[in-house]
């Protein structure tokens, strides 16, 4: 799109259907994998292994601001989301597709900021688009589905813990929540914190590592750490326990919390939308990057879960607690 006063002003209704799909998909390269991308009725494309798939939406006013995140933060953060659950299961990432409803009257900018966004994550995460679909809503919905392929490994599934198993976690924690507890109490900064918000870090690579390393179990942290480890625990049938003095409390969750009067293991603990990595390992395969927080057990008759310090978390937690 030409960046001129005129273009600014321009709205999707003006565009069309046709125009934002021609800007959305402008200039893609497709890899030898993909034999036909957007353009025809459907993508064709070479799976190594088997196909793994997900989907992940966002909707203006649940997942997102538009007066807190940029179209390009956006269209980034659709992908990422997505890219962190392949990452989940261990996979390659492959292609994707994203479906997106925007008003009429929005600019037509903002749509080629989240085009510009999605491409700039998917180049990051490995995926290629290879089509969706557009129409006119009454909010900003983005819809994005993911394939990975398994390249001759099993992906690693919630339900292979067991007893002897150490956890550990690959990425940021407690970041994002921090972040939206700022935002959410009309601040910009930490910068750092409000950027994890906007945009996931996702540890792109991470997932397979694990999977080469032998994780037994893994799970991205989208609801929050002890919340999603409670997935891979019920999954397995077995009792996880993290060990408080494990995890790091940097410095921008430390401030959000002192700021807001919380506790900054809180956020770590419970705080979603950082799209880390969680995985159990045998005793001794936990592989470089990873940070060993805690350990499995069997239930010994009582209801799998997740403890802190062998006692259920009793501070502040769970991600609906920061919603906005
Ligand atoms: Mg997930």
């Amino acid at each position: 799109m030409p960046s001129t006063t005129s273009s600014h002003a321009r709205t999707v209704a003006d565009v069309g259907e046709f125009g934002i799909i021609a800007d959305i998909v402008r200039d893609l390269s497709m890899p030898p994998a993909v034999a036909t991308g957007p353009g025809d009725d459907s993508a064709v494309f070479l799976v190594n292994g088997s196909a793994v798939m997900s989907t992940d939406m966002l909707v203006e006013g649940v997942h997102f601001r538009r007066d807190w995140s940029s179209g390009t933060e956006i269209g980034r953060k659709a992908v990422a989301v997505n890219a962190a659950d392949l990452e989940a299961m261990g996979v390659t990432p492959l292609v994707m597709n994203v479906g997106l409803g925007v008003p009429g009257d929005l600019p037509v900018q903002w749509v080629h900021d989240v085009a510009t966004g999605l491409r700039a994550e998917a180049d990051a995460a490995g995926l290629t688009l290879v089509g969706g679909d557009t129409t006119s809503a009454r909010d900003v919905t983005l819809c994005v589905t993911v394939i990975g392929q398994t390249e001759g490994r099993e992906p690693v599934p919630r339900s292979g813990a067991r007893a002897g198993d150490v956890v550990a976690c690959r990425g940021r924690l407690g970041w994002a929540a921090a972040g939206l507890a700022a935002l959410g109490r009309g601040f910009r900064s930490p910068r750092a914190a409000v950027d994890s918000q906007r945009v996931p870090l996702v540890p792109y690579g991470a997932g397979r590592q694990a999977a080469r390393a032998g994780a037994t179990a893994m799970i991205d942290v989208s609801d929050g750490l002890i919340a999603d480890l409670g997935h891979i625990a019920d999954a397995s049938d077995v009792r996880i326990d993290l060990r408080s003095d494990a995890f790091e409390l940097p410095d921008p969750v430390r401030a959000v919390a002192a700021a807001t009067g919380k506790d900054p293991l809180g956020f770590v603990l419970t705080g979603g939308e950082d799209h880390a990595l969680a995985a159990t390992f045998p005793a001794g395969a936990v592989p470089d990057g990873w940070v060993e927080v805690g350990a499995v057990a069997e239930t010994d008759g009582t209801a799998p879960g997740v403890t802190v310090d062998g006692a259920a978390w009793s501070g502040e937690g769970g991600w609906e607690h920061f919603r906005a």
